[in-house]
């Protein structure tokens, strides 16, 4: 007998009709003699109404009755997949993030899990209850709802495995698992069996559209399997785990596009100490992220100093930008929105020399030119000109052998 965690999203609740299969799949891992917790989201476009509601009566909602307000969908769904269960004869009980509780801390619309209390679960759990739980809610302190960030029921769902030391934590989704690249862009794509905490990390991009990422940085540090897979078949997804002697051994796993990002250019700066800190310190200051960041090696005294940023941010980082220009003496600033950061990702790349060479080659045959490279231990990114985008994934994931 296992402690089974599952957690099925808004899209395998979103009808009555969908929620009636859910009970169905979980009263069949019961019925095989599991103890059983299941965490839900709201039923899909529901969480999209209320922060449309929100900001319908004002401008700036109220941070508290914001939360409030968008952990309402989850209430509505456990409600009513634990009256289905029951329905069918199965004893089950719901939860709301308060009743666990699970407690975050004040942070709203973005808290972070602080601790989960197993005792009243446990206390359930023992009598054979099947415990319906809301995702991506919880309390403060003070006895305030917070919510977790959307996306953020798969968070709940790990944290909750880690916390009941669960034997498997399963994310029921609407896709088969996490693929090698996006299978819009490349129909060789291909659904990767296992991936470690971290490759899944740097696959953001594409694997954000699946799991939460705070929810990968809360399996790896708790050591939470996670298995990602589709609420409609009885396939197989991906096991995003611990990495293994096996994962090593390939080189490329995924390639990863991002096209929200744009590129911003400060030209023939002074190449001087604390230049690069004068630069980038008003962007963090306003909370602005920078991504790449690339420095030319200086000619007659003056270099060029180049970086991203997202796409969203772009107005405010160019303003800012153009201001501390001016001040350093800078000749101009140029900018860039069209274009995008293709990633290759693998731990492989850690024992393998050449892997970066492989993939400019495979780029500049296909004539893609490189404007900015930066690396990791495990990922190589690089910016090119966004209408190369789907032919720089496609590309790629061919030379790395993916597509086999
Ligand atoms: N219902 C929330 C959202 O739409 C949380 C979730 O689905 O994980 O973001
Ligand atoms: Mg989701």
């Amino acid at each position: 007998m296992a402690l089974v965690v599952q957690k099925y999203g808004g899209t395998s609740m979103g009808s009555v009709e969908r929620i009636r299969n859910v009970a169905k799949r979980v009263a069949k891992t019961y019925d095989a003699g599991n103890d059983m917790v299941v965490v839900v989201s709201a039923m899909s476009g529901e969480t999209n109404k209320l922060v449309a509601l929100a900001n319908e009566v004002c401008e700036f909602p109220d941070n508290r009755e914001y939360d409030v307000l968008v952990a309402a969908g989850e209430q509505v769904s456990i409600a009513l997949l634990a009256m289905c269960l029951k329905s069918m004869g199965y004893k089950a009980k719901s939860y709301l993030g308060f009743q666990v509780p699970i407690q975050t801390d004040s942070a709203y619309a973005k808290a972070r899990i602080e601790k989960i209390d197993d005792a009243k679960m446990r206390t359930d759990l023992k009598e054979g209850t099947i415990l319906i739980v809301a995702g991506f809610q919880g309390v403060d302190q003070s006895g305030s709802v917070t919510t977790l960030g959307r996306g953020g029921s798969d968070t709940s769902a790990v944290a909750l495995a880690a916390a009941l030391k669960a034997d498997v934590c399963e994310i029921f989704t609407d896709v088969d698992g996490v693929y090698t690249t996006d299978p819009n862009i490349c129909k060789d794509a291909k659904k990767i069996e296992r991936i470690s905490y971290e490759e899944m990390l740097e696959l953001a991009s594409l694997g954000a559209k699946v799991l939460q990422i705070r929810s990968v940085e809360f399996a790896s540090k708790y050591n939470v399997d996670v298995h990602v897979r589709s609420s409609f078949n009885e396939n197989l997804g991906t096991m995003v785990t611990k990495e293994d002697k096996d994962m090593e051994a390939v080189l490329v796993s995924g390639i990863a596009y991002a096209k929200d990002e744009v590129k911003i250019a400060v030209m023939q700066v002074p190449d001087k100490p604390g230049i690069a800190a004068q630069i980038l310190s008003p962007l963090s200051d306003a909370n602005i992220s920078v991504d790449m960041i690339v420095q030319n090696v200086s000619e007659a005294g003056s270099t060029d100093f180049t970086f991203t940023v997202p796409q969203a941010e772009f107005k405010k980082a160019l303003a800012i930008t153009q201001e501390t220009a001016q001040a350093i003496n800078a000749k101009e600033v140029l900018s860039d929105e069209n274009v995008s950061k293709v990633s290759i990702v693998g731990l492989g790349m850690r024992s393998h020399a050449g892997v970066a060479t492989t993939m400019f080659k495979a780029l500049a045959a296909e004539g893609i030119n490189i404007q900015m490279i930066s690396t990791s231990e495990i990922k190589i990114s690089v910016v090119v000109d966004a209408k190369y985008t789907e032919l720089a994934v496609r590309v790629l994931h061919d030379v790395f052998g993916l597509s086999k």
